[in-house]
């Protein structure tokens, strides 16, 4: 029998994120979610099988060790345990992968130990992958562990985007560059928008725009990324839900000498009480257009502050690539929130962007074009779909 399915993991702090694909026909069999590893009182299981009853437990979860054998049992009982012939490999979803990881890669103790010394770079997230991929391993010691890294996508973005202008050994010593994220999703993305043109990925320069909770825009140049909007950390760039994207860093030493606040504090401002919920109290864009189509200013504030952002991104972009082929939008606001893309593009018409609006309203789940035929550039939504690249990364490189 032909080992053709991939579990894909995604361990973060607290949970444990799988789904188990067919690579066969890149279908998704089942998934499931780990809640409250590791916090006081029980956790919580919720199994979605291929065929049948979604399943849901409470079960004591000190550890992601723990978690993940909940989790493997499920599959078990579907009869895809982690020891089935059938599976080819474990796909890893790791956040930060530095300088070194340009590529999935096949995890041995050496994989390891390199993405343990990455966890200053990702003090949240890393840990917790790797929490994943050692137990993962010791469940099933012959399967192949792949880490497939959110950073990946970006390492081909050179110095001259990537370097902040700080001083040098400083920056080196500390590793302080951008790495950018959503790497995997910006690969899925301007590869789909390159299908849906009908060509290759090398022949064309895409812009994606993965606006989610997080939000990033990618510059993708040829099927290589050339600068994306997240940096050192996930903060930089574009106005998210709860995070503030860009501002002058001198905003931080004002606010410690001027109201007192601690690192740790500035740090919570920007990162979870930013963004649209910190300009109008709100995080979701749904909200925001609803309060906003009632007359609210503030979320009229919140939502143009938003799409000034995002068109500066656009605008600079153009300029980074000369010619663009595509602008894809992708992720929850990106590929639902039509009023969002009509923003982003209004007025652009001489830079042959525009929305062809009866298309960009139509209900619609695939990818699709949204621009008029006339348009040099094509306006797409293309929805994103990161544990499946994750998947096909994987299985590509064990080869199966
Ligand atoms: P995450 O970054 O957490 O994976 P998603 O990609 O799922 O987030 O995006 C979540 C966001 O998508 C929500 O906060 C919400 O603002 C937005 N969203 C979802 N559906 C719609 C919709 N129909 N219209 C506008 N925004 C939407």
């Amino acid at each position: 029998m032909n080992a053709r399915l991939v579990l894909v993991l995604n361990s973060g702090s607290s949970s444990l994120k799988y789904q188990l694909l067919d690579m066969a026909d890149e279908r998704r069999l089942s998934f499931g979610l780990v809640e409250r590893i590791g916090e006081r009182g029980p956790g919580r299981l919720t199994h979605t099988p291929a065929a049948g009853e979604r399943r849901e437990r409470e079960l004591p979860v000190p550890d992601h060790a723990a978690a993940l054998r909940a989790a493997a049992d499920e599959l078990a009982a579907d009869g895809h345990g982690l020891d089935s012939p059938e599976l080819a490999a474990v796909g890893h979803r790791v956040v930060h992968g530095g300088r070194r990881f340009t590529a999935p890669t096949l995890v041995d103790d050496g994989v390891e130990a390199e993405i343990e010394r990455l966890v200053p770079l990702a003090p949240l997230h890393n840990p917790a992958n790797l929490a994943g991929i050692r137990t993962a391993r010791a469940l099933n010691p012959g399967l192949p562990q792949v880490a497939v890294f959110d950073t990946a996508f970006h390492t081909t973005i050179p110095d001259h985007a990537a370097c902040y202008a700080i001083d040098a050994d400083t920056a080196a010593e500390h590793r302080i560059r951008r790495y950018g994220f959503h790497g995997t999703s910006h690969a899925f993305v301007s590869r789909r928008t390159a299908e849906l043109l009908g060509r290759e990925p090398a022949e064309v320069n895409v812009i994606t725009l993965h606006l989610g909770n997080g939000a990033s825009a990618a510059a993708v140049a040829g099927g290589r990324c050339v600068d994306t909007s997240m940096g050192l950390t996930p903060l930089e760039g574009l106005v998210m839900g709860t995070r503030s994207g860009d501002v002058d860093p001198a905003v931080v030493f004002h606010l410690s000498r001027v109201a007192g606040m601690s690192v740790g504090e500035i740090d919570e401002l920007l990162n979870s009480r930013s963004g649209l919920l910190g300009l109008c109290g709100d995080n979701d864009m749904r909200e925001v257009v609803r309060r906003m189509d009632e007359g609210d200013p503030r979320a009229r504030l919140a939502f143009d502050v938003y799409i000034h952002r995002l068109r500066s991104y656009l605008g600079a972009y153009f300029a980074l690539l000369g010619r663009v082929d595509a602008v894809a939008f992708t992720a929850g606001v990106g590929e639902n929130a039509t009023r969002v893309r009509t923003a982003a593009v209004s007025g652009l018409d001489g830079w042959g962007l525009a929305v062809d609006e009866r298309l960009n309203t139509a209900p619609g789940r695939g990818p699709r074009i949204i621009s008029p035929e006339y348009a040099r550039c094509a306006v797409a939504v293309v929805p994103t779909d990161e544990e499946l690249e994750i998947a096909i990364q994987a299985f590509a490189l064990v080869g199966s």
